[in-house]
């Protein structure tokens, strides 16, 4: 079987990651964070370094890098303006819990760049969508949010609700999940215009929390005319509309809402604004901004229950400044786009010419392969078209023949930086590794 043959090919080339994967004994399963162990690699590649679409491991093996950091860093491994605002903020000190002169730059270059009046910054946007979530809530004192079946919007425990054959289910997988989550988390399918009509309409709904499009269960697409609804049902219910753009920042300049829109009322952004720095942020319009000011001043003294010592350090903001200034461009959208358009077509000949039922899909500089003829509509038919036996063989191919693709699913990115030569390289690698995958 290739996965066999490839899984030897691994541990054969790649003794020196073998050796410092198993090297403490003091992390938990050998890795500083568990999802260290998720590639299709039979141990983790130990990384050397990076830069620009290319990562280089302990074994001198240089990897051109579809994973990016799985959307972190997705403009490129360090920037060269991101090099120069963290190593002048070194010798300044990282986290003050004050403001900096930095910061009304950033404040502003958000506004200019997403298109929201007023913004926050968070650690990270698992954070920023609780923190959301937990206005949105407090604005409309209602208890209830809606999410979308087979979404993903870190970890935060409200949206971890799927449907399964139509019925609503903690999700399964979850440790330590003692709360009962369906009471507060209502899950429809994507695309499910009645669902979310019947949903919304009880008027006990606080925010519908969204991806744009579908983009951790493979990549499914919004149906035209979807989100237009979601826009005016949620204005219709007083909803507030949450969208997480942590993802779709890839569709184009300004993120998935201001390239394709609707616009929402809160918009969340993470991973990739600080380059990797750990930093998300949230915008909302002056409406919001005002209730949140009249909740805030209302409120007995004490916790907010938002926000975390680190958020908003200095450290973070420099990152950003530095991203949002001179790395996030108008220009490095136009690379990006253009550059994925030619992995599209160079996967789509891949498919066609092993004839295969499978498709590409893609909005801006994110490529999704799915492993069948029809788009799915919803997060129900994109579970059930995953192949992860499959997808793990491509994926350890490919890895060793210096090309890596996000572990969980078939999702390839472009940055600025990822030349022509790269996107080739990997249609002419994935054709290699289907044409033996049909001969066995
Ligand atoms: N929102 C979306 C859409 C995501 O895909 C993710 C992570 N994949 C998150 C939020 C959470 O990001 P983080 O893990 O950096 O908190």
């Amino acid at each position: 079987m290739m996965r066999t043959r490839e899984v030897a090919r691994f541990v054969e080339a790649n003794p020196k990651s073998h050796a410092q994967s198993q090297a403490s004994k003091s992390w938990f399963q050998g890795v500083p964070f568990h999802w260290m162990l998720d590639w299709s690699t039979p141990f983790p590649i130990v990384a050397q370094e990076a830069s620009g679409a290319t990562l280089t491991s302990v074994d001198g093996h240089v990897f051109d890098d579809f994973c990016l950091g799985d959307t972190a860093s997705m403009f490129g491994h360090s920037p060269q303006p991101l090099v120069e605002a963290l190593t002048g903020q070194a010798g300044q000190g990282l986290s003050y819990m004050l403001p900096t002169s930095k910061g009304a730059d950033v404040g502003d270059m958000l506004a200019a760049m997403f298109g929201l009046p007023q913004w926050q910054v968070t650690t990270t946007a698992s954070e920023a969508n609780r923190a959301v979530i937990r206005w949105c809530r407090g604005l409309t004192g209602r208890d209830k949010i809606l999410i979308f079946n087979g979404c993903y919007h870190g970890a935060v425990d409200d949206v971890f609700v799927d449907l399964r054959d139509g019925e609503a289910v903690n999700r399964p997988s979850l440790i330590g999940q003692v709360q009962d989550l369906l009471p507060t988390t209502v899950a429809i399918e994507f695309n499910d215009v009645d669902a979310l009509a019947a949903a919304l309409r009880g008027g006990d709904i606080a925010c519908v929390l969204a991806e744009p499009l579908m983009t951790n269960i493979g990549m499914v697409r919004d149906a035209p005319g979807f989100l237009e609804t979601l826009r005016a049902l949620c204005d219709e219910t007083g909803t507030i509309l949450v969208l997480d753009e942590t993802h779709t920042i890839s569709s184009g300049y300004g993120g998935h809402s201001n390239t394709h829109g609707p616009k929402p009322d809160i918009m969340v952004v993470g991973k990739s604004i600080g380059g990797g720095v750990p930093c998300a942020v949230y915008g909302f319009t002056d409406e919001i901004a005002k209730k949140m000011a009249a909740l805030n001043q209302s409120r007995p003294p004490g916790h907010s229950g938002i926000g975390t010592t680190l958020s908003a350090n200095a450290l973070a903001i420099s990152a950003m400044h530095a991203m949002l200034g001179q790395v996030i461009t108008r220009d490095a959208y136009a690379h990006m786009l253009a550059t994925a358009d030619r992995l599209v077509s160079g996967l789509n000949a891949v498919i066609a010419a092993h004839q295969l039922d499978w498709h590409v899909s893609h909005v801006g500089a994110r490529v999704e392969m799915i492993c069948s003829a029809v788009p799915p509509r919803n997060g129900s038919e994109a579970r059930a078209v995953m192949d992860h036996a499959l997808e793990s063989a491509i994926h350890l191919y490919l890895a060793n023949r210096g090309i890596l693709l996000a572990p969980f699913h078939n999702m390839m990115l472009v940055s600025p930086v990822t030349s022509p030569a790269q996107v080739d390289r990997l249609a002419f690698e994935l054709n290699n590794a289907l044409t033996e995958l049909q001969a066995s």
